[in-house]
């Protein structure tokens, strides 16, 4: 655990007591302050309860005397589409709102690391798409390269369960945009933006509001190196925006798609070849087409940007291919789960949205398609330019029938259950075949979450293999 500095003897809120929100009170007691417990689940309040925390009332009038600062959850809105009316309390009374993440780049450094032989660093990972996947591979390589190496932030583990830092030591956080809008410090050494796509609209106040969340990330005077996917205008404008000069190496531009030009740093894919590019030379190239745990140029974005991430540690190309080759990508994002004469099974359960579907049906040749569940609005229509690679369609779930009626002359068949889909998957596919689980839909009408769903269609083909 890291403990808080900076707020000794001082009454700090906590608002939200999910994962982040007790490790964060627990922080915040490690550090000597006074942490103020509150959410609304009285579940959630018993649960800090029993671990000593005094819930306090943040609803209450006069709730923040005597309070330093409030500390709020991601989930909880703080400005758009409305703020959280405690929250609005807070900065009715003057009392900072901050997040566990502000608090911890105000916390991780220490005196100790003094003697130290190399500062322990910090790299930060944000877009839209790819964070979690960007964040593990980095990760991944690091530990291939034998460096010291621990990951935190969105992807499942609050950033105060990290241990201190050891000499030489590299953090990988996945930030979302809830996180990077709202804390009071962000100050990676090493910034990657992977994408942006319209996501989360509401909370942002629009696309703008999104995008400038994004960027608090890359604020002047921010990381030694910045990251940045240059596929999309807002990326553009930010690499330009940071870059001193045309030779400026602070900046590595990223593609998934195109070569990039120019006298600075670049790395991109081009027809399964990841190329980087220094002073208008190439000094590496590596063969992504046979990398399995990384299939779809959309992998190929997130492999430019762990490669570039860790070529800025000092990380060799060799080291990096023999890593991307070792990946075995993350649970429900093209995660291969089954192979059998011929046909591979892919578990991409994480696809919620049309336009992560749309990257998974561009990744692989001849699919069986499950798909359905709580479809979002808008329906499936923007799929359409992606189903050649289309076999056939087993739709399952809530949706299954609207769904239906957008895929126009695609072979499909109403599933219904994902036991029926992926029955008839099997008994229909040919070698060479993909049996891929993109829903394109939420999973709340049939499942918990989309890891349930994911793991039902793994339980499945597994016990069927
Ligand atoms: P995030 O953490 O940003 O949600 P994930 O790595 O968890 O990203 O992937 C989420 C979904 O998006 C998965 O379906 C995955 O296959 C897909 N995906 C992964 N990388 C990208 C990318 N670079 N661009 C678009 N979609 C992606």
């Amino acid at each position: 655990m890291i403990p808080v500095q900076g707020y000794e003897g001082r009454r700090v809120a906590v608002l939200g007591l999910g994962r982040s929100g007790l490790a964060t009170a627990r922080a915040l007691r490690a550090g000597g302050a006074e942490p103020l417990v509150w959410d609304d689940s009285p579940e959630a309040r018993d649960k800090a309860a029993a671990e000593g925390f005094i819930p306090h009332d943040l609803t209450r009038d006069m709730a923040f005397d005597g309070v330093s600062a409030l500390i709020v959850s991601p989930g909880i809105p703080h400005l758009y589409p409305r703020p959280n009316p405690i929250i609005a309390r807070a900065m009715a009374a003057g009392v900072p709102v901050d997040n566990d993440i502000g608090l911890f780049f105000r916390s991780w450094a220490v005196q100790g690391w003094d003697a130290f032989d190399q500062t322990p660093r910090i790299v930060a990972v944000t877009g839209s798409n790819g964070k979690s996947t960007t964040t593990a591979l980095i990760h991944h390589i690091l530990e291939v390269a034998g460096r010291r190496t621990q990951m935190a932030g969105n992807i499942g583990r609050g950033v105060f369960d990290l241990e201190p830092a050891e000499d030489g030591e590299v953090v990988v956080l996945e930030l979302s945009s809830y996180q990077t809008d709202l804390a009071r410090a962000l100050t990676p050494d090493i910034a990657v933006f992977t994408n942006l796509s319209p996501d989360h609209l509401d909370r942002h106040g629009g696309m703008g509001g999104y995008f400038a969340a994004k960027r608090r990330l890359f604020a002047e005077g921010g990381p030694d190196r910045a990251v940045i996917g240059v596929d999309e205008a807002e990326g553009v404008y930010l690499a330009n925006q940071l870059a001193e000069a045309p030779e400026d190496d602070r900046v590595i531009r990223i593609s998934a798609g195109r070569k990039l030009e120019g006298a600075g740093w670049t790395v991109f894919a081009r027809k399964g070849f990841l190329a980087e590019w220094r002073k208008g030379r190439q000094v590496a190239s590596i063969d992504l087409r046979g990398i399995r745990g990384l299939p779809g140029s959309h992998n190929h974005q997130n492999a430019c940007a762990a490669y570039a991430a860790t070529r800025a540690l000092g990380i060799g190309p060799k080291v990096i291919e023999q890593a991307f080759g070792s990946f075995e990508g993350l649970p429900h994002r093209s995660q291969i789960v089954g192979e059998r004469s011929g046909v591979i099974f892919v578990n991409d359960s994480k696809a919620t949205n049309v336009d992560s579907a749309a990257k998974a049906l561009q990744a692989f040749g001849r699919i069986r398609w499950i798909a359905g569940g709580l479809g979002k609005d808008g329906g499936i229509g923007a799929l359409v330019p992606y189903l050649g690679s289309v076999a056939k369609a087993y739709l399952i779930g809530h949706s299954a029938r609207d769904f239906a009626l957008e895929l126009g002359a695609t072979p499909h068949e109403i599933s219904e259950t994902m036991e029926r889909a992926v029955a008839s998957a099997m008994a229909e596919a040919e070698p060479g075949d993909v049996v891929l689980l993109a829903p394109a839909a939420a999973s709340f009408d049939q499942y918990p979450n989309f890891e349930k769903r994911g793991e039902h269609f793994t339980a499945l083909v597994r016990d069927a293999l």
